[in-house]
């Protein structure tokens, strides 16, 4: 029997997928360049499901259904485009390559292309959820060509997580690039969504004096609210825990330097090509590079940056109205972010050519995936009818709650800002919000010293034809039509 399937690369997140396709009674075909991995997998597991084993991508290739769909689950980066080229001399016009790894997006648009020319499908498919969502369903963003689809969905959306509502969590999001540009933003999302509570726990720390033992009570009471989210509850787990070796809280023994692994600052780096303002994105990519780039400078900052932090602030240890102040401002904060990198795939869909559908895009992260929260249903509904808003934030409930929320979030930053505890993700989403809302922005001031140094022009309030002005700065200071 021919195999619906095959997967070359089994390394965890590639035997778990297959393994899950098998589970889902597909018949998968498995290759690895190093045949013990296969060998071993299929000793562990074989038993789960239909699988077929190969030596080589001939094998694999010949082991499969036509038109043949082939998962590449290696590794990220050069092996990609190696697979790849031994590959497409094997395949017939018509088949899928798959590439459902951490790719970038600009490299899954130029295979995507350089495949389309020989006539062969390429999808770049984003897969969140690690190594268990993997096995057990993970959240699925797949791009590449639609018709691609028709073949390739009901598959992946056998395996994907599902949503309360029964929904798979896998949606076709757009051509070429936009599988993996989505799950790109989602994982920057991710950044600032981990930020947040992180800004929360030092308040309730410092602030509110609340150990961490005390903290996971506090996060277990706030997930069972808007703010029930996956990384809510693990944080109520993580600071629960007690280190078996000193006693302490385990918080307090983990040193305090975040690492990543470059999807966040892919994220940044793309939102500043795109000129798209995802300043909580960018915040949180910039706290884990401050906590952990240059330790001695952080060290020697310890010992000689003063405080500056008078007695301006009356105590608020124990006090429960601030701990719900704390609540609000994450929850703004969050919406704010999240607001903001949904602007960025609407900046990225008019660059690139992608009709990106939020609501589905909200939809399949419901579940399955890393940024799981009960505000993805509130996310869908604010894009689900007919004239979507041009931002979250503009979504009747979401201005509602954020309403809501404001006193709250601006006392938050206030205290913060006296105290000098940093929360660069709190203030900056403020900061966001109050920059998209005044009238008036001080860029005029930017581009009347613009024009004083560089002559680069300005457009006058009062010109509806958006003409260029120039004053002559250097002569009689006379205005002039550019
Ligand atoms: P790795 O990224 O560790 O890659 C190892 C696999 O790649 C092995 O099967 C290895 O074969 C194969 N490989 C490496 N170089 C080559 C090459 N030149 N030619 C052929 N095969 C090669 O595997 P993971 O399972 O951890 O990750 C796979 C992908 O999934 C990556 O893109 C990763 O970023 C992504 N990922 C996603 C996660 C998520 O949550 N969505 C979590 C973790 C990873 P061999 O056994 O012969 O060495």
């Amino acid at each position: 029997k021919k195999a619906q399937i095959g997967v070359t690369g089994l390394a965890v997140m590639g035997a778990n997928l297959a393994r899950n396709f098998a589970r889902k009674g597909y018949t998968v075909a498995l290759h690895n360049r190093s045949v013990a991995r296969t060998d071993a997998l299929l000793a562990e597991h074989g038993h789960e499901g239909s699988f077929v084993r190969t030596e080589s991508l001939e094998e694999l290739v010949g082991a499969l259904e036509s038109p043949r769909r082939i998962l590449v689950m290696v590794k990220a980066g050069g092996p990609v485009d190696a697979v790849i080229e031994a590959l497409v001399p094997l395949l017939d016009p018509g088949d899928i390559v798959i590439d459902g790894g951490n790719s970038y997006f600009q490299d899954t648009r130029r295979r995507e292309a350089a495949l389309a020319a020989v006539g062969l499908h390429f999808v770049g498919v984003g897969v969140s959820g690690g190594e268990e969502g993997a096995l057990l369903g993970p959240s699925i963003m797949p791009g590449g060509p639609q018709e691609s689809y028709a073949s390739l969905g009901p598959m992946l959306e056998s395996i994907a997580a599902r949503a309360e509502d029964g929904a798979p969590c896998c949606a076709w999001i757009g051509p070429d690039g936009a599988g993996h540009f989505v799950k790109m933003v989602h994982n920057g999302i991710e950044y600032a969504d981990m930020q947040v509570i992180g800004e929360a726990h030092e308040l309730l720390r410092s602030v509110a004096g609340l150990e961490p033992g005390e903290q996971a009570e506090v996060f277990r009471q706030w997930n069972t609210g808007e703010l029930a989210s996956y990384l809510i509850e693990i944080t109520a787990e993580v600071l629960g825990q007690v280190d078996a070796r000193t006693g302490k809280p385990l918080i307090d023994v983990i040193v305090d330097a975040a690492g990543q692994k470059g999807t966040g600052t892919w994220t940044v780096q793309e939102a500043l090509a795109l000129g798209s303002p995802v300043t909580g994105i960018a915040e949180s990519v910039f706290a884990r590079a401050l906590s952990s780039a240059e330790p001695a400078m952080r060290a020697q900052a310890q010992r000689l940056l003063p405080a500056g932090v008078g007695a301006t602030t009356e105590d608020v240890v124990g006090d429960a109205g601030f701990v719900e102040d704390v609540r609000q401002a994450l929850y703004a904060s969050k919406l704010v972010a999240y607001a903001q990198g949904l602007d960025m795939l609407t900046l990225a869909g008019a660059e690139y050519g992608w009709e990106l559908d939020l609501a589905a895009i909200a939809s399949l992260w419901r579940q399955g995936c890393i940024i799981r929260a009960q505000l993805l249903e509130t996310i869908m509904e604010a894009y689900a009818g007919e004239s979507a808003p041009a931002n979250l934030l503009f979504a009747p409930a979401v201005t509602t709650a954020l309403e809501a929320a404001l006193p709250a979030w601006r006392r938050v930053v206030a205290r913060a800002v006296e105290r000098g505890i940093p929360a660069p993700v709190f203030s900056s989403t403020l900061a966001y919000y109050d920059s998209l809302r005044r009238p008036r922005l001080n860029a005029a001031l930017t581009q009347g010293l613009r024009d004083y140094f560089g002559a680069h022009t300005y457009r006058r309030v009062d010109d509806a034809s958006a003409g260029a002005y120039h004053t002559l700065w250097s002569g009689d200071r006379s205005e002039v039509i550019a």
